[in-house]
């Protein structure tokens, strides 16, 4: 949605319908998911999906620092996503500007609605997002990898969160906009699902769409959703999964 003339537009949907990196209207980047890659964290996820790169560390359930936002019958979800100054084509300026407290603020209530946080009380659960790469749902790839982190972390939770963004460009309702499609498409709007009840717990939109193209638009979102939900738990199964012939070699080394 950047501020260009008309004339500075790419095509973003050639005439064979598929996108400016060949995908079709309806088809993910690449995904990969890897749980537990952090030995000092309770819990930790590296997501590497198109060219984004985010790492997710969970610390908890500790002690509440600042201490006047403990609460006493509930756990508190406390998130700080954050981008690499190198992560960017031109240097971002490194801390946290108010675009990164809102995406923390966003993604903590997001969690905050799916962890059982009563078993918890006078905790914080802490949830470290690094963008590493930049390249479009960046926010979407956090939540993936923090997820799967508060899962390897094994705090209790309703369901994974997988999240995606889907959007309109060139006129197409489309899944998973890469960064050329967020800058000079329509629309961009970041969702995160609970798949078990089909909750949505995060849903943002920059730009302009019909209200039907809205609900194609969830559709699409909702079934890349279930696709990205079976990569995380394929993560969380490769990482405690043992396999027994290793097992047993290791047992007897
Ligand atoms: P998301 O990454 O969740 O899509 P935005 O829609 O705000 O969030 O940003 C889209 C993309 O724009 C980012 O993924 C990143 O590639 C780029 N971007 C965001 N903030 C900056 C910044 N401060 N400097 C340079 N590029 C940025």
């Amino acid at each position: 949605m950047g501020n260009v003339g008309a004339s500075e537009v790419p095509q973003l949907i050639g005439p064979d319908g598929l996108r400016i990196d060949g995908r079709r209207v309806d088809e993910l980047r690449a995904l990969r998911v890897v749980a537990g890659p952090l030995k000092r964290a309770d819990g930790s996820a590296f997501v590497e999906w198109g060219a984004n790169k985010v790492m997710a560390a969970v610390y908890g359930p500790r002690e509440v620092h600042p201490r006047h936002l403990q609460v006493n019958d509930k756990a508190i979800v406390q998130c700080r996503y954050n981008m690499a100054a190198f992560s960017v084509d031109e240097r971002k300026r490194p801390g946290l500007d108010r675009r990164s407290q809102e995406i923390s603020k966003v993604i903590a209530e997001a969690f905050e609605s799916v962890v059982f946080a009563e078993e918890f009380p006078r905790t914080s659960i802490d949830v470290y997002i690094e963008v590493l790469q930049a390249n479009a749902g960046t926010r979407c790839a956090g939540i993936v990898a923090a997820s799967v982190a508060l899962a390897d972390a094994g705090i209790p939770m309703v369901d994974l969160l997988p999240s995606v963004a889907v959007g309109k460009v060139g006129g197409h309702i489309v899944l998973d906009l890469k960064k050329e499609e967020d800058n000079f498409g329509e629309a961009d709007l970041p969702m995160a699902l609970v798949p078990q009840s089909g909750r949505l717990v995060l849903l943002q939109m920059e730009g302009h769409m019909t209200a039907s193209e809205l609900g194609r638009a969830l559709d699409l979102g909702v079934t890349g959703c279930r696709a990205i939900y079976e990569k995380m738990k394929q993560a969380l199964r490769d990482r405690y999964s043992v396999d027994p012939p290793q097992a047993m070699a290791e047992a007897a080394a």
